[in-house]
């Protein structure tokens, strides 16, 4: 036997395995039973693909045995076993990014509640056993013919042994695990019957106790809804979501034609992405049968649907497809249509029915619906509809969505009005707002970042445009009661005024012209009608490529006293005039979020400062 140290990164997450206090130790019979259950699915699958396999006649199961009185547990199975590099790679080293990633956050969190929290949340797979474990033998022989069989013996501390195991070692894995001193509980045969029993019934094979088959080999998945009880949903979740929560949601459905398809699928309670965590893998599984073809299948759903975690099973599937194959698949697009539609119509339901769960649903995978209407051509208007935002009409806090918007929608409004920022309150102030709520019409507030791009996919909503105010091109209808009786330039003043502004700043401005989208503010800048939300415009800039160039227009307010004096200092000093109006366009750019160059703004103000006291 030679000795080898762990890769850091595992002894610190032994040693957090270790030292964690954890609710239900057990959790490890649930870690190491899945792990023997998937060798076992992988098994099954080389039997389709490869010729060659040691000892092809081995019944495919797993076996567990308990000796109290020497306080051992031992869990073995027949499937594709490990050659001397996998076990070393596999239980030596971290492969997974994401459990790296969850090892940093653990750190981060260490000491307080949360750190107890993500531990149950996300299961740590093998070393799980550590917990229980004084010292913990792995004999393991590969499939592959000419593979020699190994053993491994670890304390869990800071390293492990590796040797030769006996010739006669029957393919697959057997983990012998010598129990802690307050573990012994786990060398009881009533004890562990009990917990295998839990979590045995979505294992695929049987499971031997002592001489007994403890489970009835059940797909939960090809069941009919009405014989599911929740808590059988709940104990599948935690199965294959490798957690101690409950799922936020699920969707069971079976389907005939086109193709014969089964999933059952769940929405966790928290979405790891969301926690810190990276990109989350895809993982949900696809079956053909009840037998596994593939755990991480890429292109089964969508991108956006990342986030779910269960099994898709489809009798149409060739069973030895090779996973090149499943990827430009014709069937696997359709499953993944199907699904997907289905799963559209879950979340449409449970919108109508439990707006509560769908809140929850909401806070928790809102960005997922997003990046579906962005990236997905064909669901894009059904995903619209289930979003949701606040409004100038709800309550801060309170969300509504686009068909709730459309019924309240004024019957001279033809389009749906939308407002982007960060927050609430500046939405509210908003100068834009004020000609949209002259007219009692509603608008949309989107204050999460990127909600721009989400909405200018969008473009529209049951046949209504969707319009963003800070732009120039919105065709509002005339106010019911005009302001003619308010002081303010007459229509031909104004028209002059405006002339001779956008001839002042004619590289500034596509234009400038009179009108009643600023009403409180004497002018207000609006994004032109094609130019690149300010949004796009940094992003651009951050990704050095170049950027269109931008036409904002100014609109300006008639009725405000200092246009109303600009007009006539125009006349008598139209240097100061200029300078002034210089200020005005100015300040109505950065308000708009639009002035590019802030030094812009100094410099007209202190060159009017200047005039303004020259003569004092
Ligand atoms: P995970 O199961 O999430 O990949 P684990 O730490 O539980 O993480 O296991 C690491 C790897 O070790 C597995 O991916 C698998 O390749 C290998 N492994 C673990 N248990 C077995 C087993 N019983 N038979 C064959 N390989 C195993």
């Amino acid at each position: 036997m030679n000795t080898r140290p762990f890769e850091t990164e595992v002894r610190q997450l032994l040693d957090i395995v270790i030292h964690a206090f954890y609710s239900d130790r057990e959790v490890f019979i649930r870690e190491l039973a899945s792990n023997g259950s998937d060798a076992l699915e992988k098994l099954r699958l080389k039997q389709l693909t490869e010729n060659s396999i040691y000892q092809p006649e081995l019944e495919l199961r797993l076996n567990i045995s308990c000796d109290e009185e020497n306080k051992t547990l031992s869990i073995s199975d027949s499937g594709l076993g490990m050659t001397e590099e996998e076990i070393v790679e596999y239980l030596g080293t971290i492969a997974h990014s994401g459990t790296k990633k969850y090892l940093e956050l653990i750190k981060e969190s260490q000491g307080s509640s949360s750190s107890q929290d993500l531990i149950g949340q996300f299961g740590v797979g093998f070393y799980s056993v550590f917990m229980v474990a004084d010292e913990v033998e792995v004999t393991t022989r590969s499939w592959q013919p000419e593979a020699k069989p190994v053993k491994w013996i670890s304390d869990g501390k800071e390293g492990y042994s590796l040797g030769p195991a006996p010739e006669d070692t029957p393919r697959g894995t057997s983990i012998l695990i010598k129990l802690k001193e307050d573990a012994d509980l786990f060398a009881k045969p009533d004890h562990v019957r009990h917990i295998v029993k839990q979590y045995s019934n979505f294992i695929g094979f049987p499971i031997d106790f002592e001489g007994e088959q403890l489970n009835t080999v059940q797909a939960l998945w090809l069941k009919n809804k009405k014989e599911v009880s929740a808590e059988q949903y709940n104990a599948f979740y935690q199965f294959v979501g490798h957690t101690e929560s409950d799922p936020l949601g699920h969707m069971h459905f079976s389907a005939e034609a086109p193709i014969s398809l089964s999933s059952l699928l769940f929405i966790p309670k928290e979405n790891p992405e969301a926690m810190g965590f990276g990109r989350t893998e895809q993982k949900v599984s696809l079956y053909c049968h009840k037998v596994l073809i593939d755990s991480k299948p890429e292109g089964l759903l969508p991108e956006w649907l990342r986030f779910l975690v269960g099994v898709v099973d489809s009798e149409d599937l060739p069973l030895n497809i090779s996973r090149e194959m499943l990827q430009d698949n014709s069937l696997l697009r359709k499953i993944s249509g199907i699904i997907t539609k289905r799963f559209i119509k879950t979340l449409e339901d449970m919108a109508k029915n439990n707006s509560e769960q769908y809140g929850e649903f909401y806070t928790q995978y809102n960005r997922y619906i997003k990046e579906g209407v962005v990236t997905s051509w064909e669901h894009k208007e059904q995903l619209g509809k289930l979003l949701r935002f606040e409004s100038s009409f709800t309550e801060a806090g309170k969300l509504t969505s686009f068909a709730d918007y459309i019924s309240r929608m004024k019957e001279n409004q033809n389009d749906i009005y939308v407002l982007y920022g960060n927050k609430r309150a500046q939405l509210e102030n908003s100068p834009y707002i004020d000609a949209l709520k002259a007219r009692g019409f509603e608008v949309a507030f989107f204050i999460e970042s990127g909600d721009q791009f989400v909405i200018d996919s969008l473009m529209r909503m049951e046949e209504k445009n969707i319009k963003a105010i800070d732009r120039s091109d919105l065709d509002l209808p005339e106010l019911d009661t005009p302001d003619n009786d308010r002081p303010g330039l007459d229509a031909d003043a104004a028209t002059a005024l405006s002339s001779w502004m956008s001839e002042s700043f004619k590289d500034q401005f596509e234009k400038v012209s009179p009108g009643d989208r600023a009403m409180t503010a004497p002018a207000m800048a609006m994004q032109g009608a094609n130019d690149v939300s300010p949004d796009v415009k940094a992003y651009l800039q951050a990704m050095g490529q170049s950027v269109p160039e931008t036409h904002p227009e100014i609109a300006i307010n008639p009725h405000h006293p200092i246009v109303m004096k600009l007009e006539q200092l125009r006349q008598s000093d139209e240097a100061l005039a200029k300078l002034l109006a210089g200020q005005i366009v100015n300040t109505a750019l950065l308000r708009a979020g639009l002035l590019d160059d802030p030094a812009q703004l100094a410099e007209n103000s202190q060159a009017l400062l200047e005039q303004l006291l020259a003569d004092k």
